[in-house]
């Protein structure tokens, strides 16, 4: 996915006078948050919750803390389980390994579930720049494919679509004569006898992880469709594209994420499907893929471990704090330029790519606090973005005005009566 994220500031500007979409978003603004916290009762308190929160935070820590020793235990389970597992420093060697894997097995057609890592990589569009067709095949991200249109949550990724445009698109895309289209269900049952085919079709399935399971060799995929178990038993090849810090040592430490994963992003008290894929289908499986590689992508994660920031490498993907950041609700997601948006956007951006390249995003925050009220990885967002401005300045990365200003400003804190006497002009 190309980055757009030096045109935050236009971008938000023209996002806020999107009425429209901002009336949805508005909504949503307020519906997410309610879901959580109704989750949160229903789980038994905050107390109860935050519990969970640092057990989990302190799952992830000792993950990252032995990194290297998990992901040789995992590899080597894996492989003892019939996998596959391959390690891509960035994102053209992760692309560069799986058209290897599709173009050994003369592959044609690849249905895809939702992964972000992919969206880091581009594969997309290296498959099909390749020849392959790529078709994604989680609702949301089917929608985006189809609209030519990228993702504006990690979670949703259609969010900024209201039904009326979904409903076009169908009526447009799908060649299935006469019909109504009038309501959502009869929406996702189409896009349902839709995608069935290309799950029968293809000949590689693509997709994420929400945890790799160290002791194992195991992944654990959470959905609420099930189209990544379609993606991932229907074709004879499954390719599974995930990150390095996804690893966690055992399966009980996923099921504790997930516990916390699933309230946090939808407030739901389990999702629909949670499946752990545990290789190729053995004898005596009556179905299941013939071969299974991991791909486990690096792209700075490493830097980031060894840095100030490492803290932001316990994210688990919930969305939370997207949907309760004042500046994400006005702004929305496509305004961040890249594939993470929101605080945790914010911070990821530009350690994955470059502050130069990402230089407004430490400043896409009120200092409200929600985002690490609210972060089941108890991340101090707002501290590690602060963290940004900082190097931001002391790089010289800060635009020479804004740096006049704060130098001005600096200044006059030191002479306060001065100060006084100015601001209140
Ligand atoms: S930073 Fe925290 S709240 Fe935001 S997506 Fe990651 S885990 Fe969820």
């Amino acid at each position: 996915m190309e980055q757009h994220s030096r045109d935050f500031l236009q971008a938000a500007g023209a996002a806020i006078a999107d009425s429209e979409r901002a009336r949805t978003r508005e909504a949503l603004g307020l519906l997410m948050p309610n879901q959580r916290e109704q989750a949160i009762k229903d789980f038994g308190g905050n107390k109860e919750f935050d519990a969970l929160r640092s057990e989990v935070k302190a799952i992830r820590q000792h993950a990252l803390a032995h990194l290297g020793h998990y992901l040789e235990s995992f590899s080597s389970a894996a492989r003892e389980n019939g996998s596959s597992v391959h390690f891509a420093r960035n994102g053209d060697e992760l692309n560069g390994i799986v058209l290897d894997i599709c173009t050994r097995h003369e592959a044609q057609r690849i249905a895809k579930g939702k992964s972000m890592i992919t969206e880091e990589t581009g594969l997309n569009a290296a498959l099909e720049s390749a020849g392959f067709a790529v078709r994604e095949t989680d609702l949301g991200e089917y929608i985006i494919q189809e609209s030519g249109d990228t993702p504006s949550h990690i979670v949703a990724p259609a969010l900024h679509k209201s039904p009326a445009e979904i409903r076009e698109l169908f009526l447009e895309r799908h060649d299935l004569g006469e019909r109504d289209l009038a309501d959502a269900p009869e929406m996702v049952a189409e896009a349902r006898q839709v995608l069935r085919e290309e799950f029968l079709a293809a000949d590689v399935g693509i997709i994420g992880s929400n945890a790799l399971i160290a002791e194992n060799g195991y992944s654990m995929l959470v959905t609420n469709e099930g189209n990544g178990d379609l993606c991932a038993n229907l074709p004879p090849v499954l390719i599974v594209c995930t990150s390095v810090d996804r690893v966690l040592p055992r399966a009980e430490d996923a099921m504790a994420m997930l516990r916390l994963l699933v309230r946090s992003t939808t407030g739901q008290a389990v999702s629909c499907y949670t499946s752990f894929y545990a290789g190729p289908r053995r004898p005596g499986d009556v179905d299941g893929p013939l071969e299974t590689h991991f791909v486990l992508l690096d792209n700075h994660r490493s830097e980031i471990l060894a840095s100030d920031y490492a803290e932001m490498l316990q994210c688990i993907r919930c969305g939370a704090c997207l949907n309760h950041c004042p500046v994400y609700m006005n702004a929305g997601g496509h305004a961040y330029g890249w594939v993470y948006p929101g605080p945790m956007g914010s911070v990821l951006t530009p350690l994955l790519t470059s502050l130069e390249e990402s230089a407004d995003l430490p400043d896409a925050c009120t200092a409200c606090g929600r985002c690490e009220e609210v972060c089941p990885a108890s991340i101090p967002l707002p501290d590690l973005l602060r963290d940004l401005r900082r190097d931001k300045f002391t790089q010289g990365v800060t635009a020479k005005r804004w740096r006049f200003g704060i130098q001005i400003h600096a200044w006059l804190a030191l002479h306060p009566r001065l100060y006084q006497r100015i601001t209140s002009l």
